[in-house]
């Protein structure tokens, strides 16, 4: 199969990053856009492009028909998702396919049982990868669960199986707020995401979060090494960094083994991210769940391999065996990839759309940034608040900060506010600097005085 046209149904920095992909592989592209998006970089970037609906995601990036009906108006034979919207939605990856076009990420059938995380934690289990104690699957009946709940301990989380983004998971205490909680909690997820399915996880009260990106054909599959992303706020990540620095070279083996393990078993073709829970105190990891898409921080990956992952994943989807051996894939230096957001981190992180002024990037060696702003860009106040990613190599961790330092203080983004304030106020942080932090400790460091550095 050759891929002639892409139609890319997402927006953004991602948009654009799967434009440059498929022109560097001399594909076409179709850009679908919102009536708010009609002035989008990735918009002026592509080939050609259509409008798909009102600005409301549900109204156009989420709508399913409108999208495929663009691609049949366009000529398209693939669709790239991106990550977000529909990107781990089976059904609309199963549409795609029935429309007799190609779908770039993995069947429906492997987004049904690795896109839904309850699902996943049984797979990955019946795979030998162990998961957080739990619940065995999604809880049919939420409030017949109080005896499983006694028997995993308090603080455990309720996790809407079809969550993500860090939406749709609570944490309770006691058995009471369990009671209380579980049928809200099943009834908020079938709202949010049309599937009201939840499972119960013991909370891990100190842990990184350390993750594995994997390539597969069908029939192979290949590990890109891992990424920690532990600094986060409400659970969802703002730094990321390749490799781990904290981990031995046997516990990377072990990780690595464990997410090529799963993706063998379950006959992975595309790009994923296995996630995991490494328990400091313990040195134990446990699976949390597969992203069965590109993932927002892979650039730090691509830094430290030199592997072009929106590349490869085209590539694999027009049906062309995954050209990497194990043995490919080498290390070298270090990678931090900072979000930059159009929030104002000194006043809660409220987000601030607006219309950009004059912008800065920081450039020189090592420096990457993914972005769709252009001065005069206005960010429209429907859809996430990431306005780019900074991305950062050098040769190791220390130089690597180093740079980052020197690349915020070059940057400047006039008219919003940003979260690069957060990010110069953290390179100064020792924690941060040594790397000694878990998944809580930006939220701790964010409540304590030191976060009125943020300015
Ligand atoms: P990553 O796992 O790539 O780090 P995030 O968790 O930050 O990505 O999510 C990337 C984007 O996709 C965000 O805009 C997030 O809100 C959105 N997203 C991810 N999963 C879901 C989901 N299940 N439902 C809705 N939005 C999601
Ligand atoms: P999402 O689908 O939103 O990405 P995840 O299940 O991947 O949700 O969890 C997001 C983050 O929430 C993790 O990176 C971690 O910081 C925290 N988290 C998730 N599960 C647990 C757990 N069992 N114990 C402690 N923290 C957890
Ligand atoms: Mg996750």
């Amino acid at each position: 199969m050759k891929i002639n046209k892409l139609l890319i149904a997402n927006r953004g920095e991602i948009a654009v990053r799967i434009i440059r992909a498929a022109q560097e592989l001399g594909i076409r592209t179709v850009q679908v856009y919102s009536s708010a998006d009609c002035d989008s970089l990735p918009v002026q970037l592509a080939d050609e492009s259509i409008e798909i609906g009102p600005p409301q995601a549900i109204k156009s990036y989420l709508n399913a028909d409108s999208i495929l009906a663009a691609a049949a108006k366009t000529g398209a034979d693939a669709i790239h998702p991106g990550y977000g919207f529909l990107a781990e939605n089976p059904d609309f990856a199963d549409a795609v396919e029935a429309a007799g076009m190609i779908f770039v990420g993995p069947s429906g059938d492997t987004i049904r049982r690795m896109g839904d995380k309850a699902s996943a934690r049984e797979t990955a289990k019946a795979a030998g990868v162990a998961t957080v104690p739990g619940s065995a699957g999604s809880l049919d009946k939420p409030d017949e669960a109080v005896s499983l709940a006694e028997e995993i301990g308090f603080p455990l989380m309720i996790k809407a199986s079809a969550g993500g983004g860090g939406r749709g998971i609570r944490i309770v205490s006691s058995i009471e707020e369990f009671v209380h909680q579980a049928p809200q909690a099943s009834a908020e997820a079938r709202s949010a995401f049309g599937d009201g399915g939840i499972y119960l996880e013991k909370v891990i009260e100190q842990a990184r979060h350390i993750e594995v990106q994997i390539l597969g054909d069908g029939k192979r599959a290949i590990h890109c090494f891992e990424r920690e992303c532990s600094l986060q706020r409400r659970r969802q990540k703002v730094w990321e960094e390749a490799p781990a620095s904290t981990i031995s070279q046997k516990t990377r083996d072990e990780l690595c083994t464990a997410a090529v393990k799963l993706a063998v078993a379950v006959g992975y073709r595309g790009a994923g991210t296995v996630e995991f829970l490494y328990e400091i105190p313990t040195g134990k990891f446990y699976f949390i769940e597969m992203n069965t898409r590109i993932q927002v921080e892979h650039p730090v990956t691509e830094q430290i391999t030199g592997i072009d992952l929106l590349r490869e994943m085209i590539l694999i989807s027009a049906g062309k065996p995954l050209s990497l051996e194990q043995d490919d894939v080498v290390v070298r230096g270090h990678a931090i990839e900072v979000r930059l957001n159009a929030e104002d981190p000194a006043n809660g992180f409220i987000p601030f759309p607006g219309t950009l002024g004059n912008i800065t990037l920081p450039g020189g060696p090592g420096i990457r940034f993914d972005t769709m702003i252009y001065p005069g860009y206005c960010i429209p106040p429907f859809y996430d608040s990431l306005l780019g990613k900074l991305v950062i190599w050098d040769e190791d961790r220390t130089s690597a900060m180093r740079r980052l330092r020197r690349a915020l203080d070059e940057l400047t983004i006039e008219g919003v506010k940003t979260t690069a304030p957060l990010f110069r106020a953290l390179c100064r942080n020792k924690d941060v600097q040594a790397s000694a932090y878990d998944t809580r400790w930006l939220e701790r460091w964010l409540s304590t005085n030191a976060a009125s550095q943020i300015v």
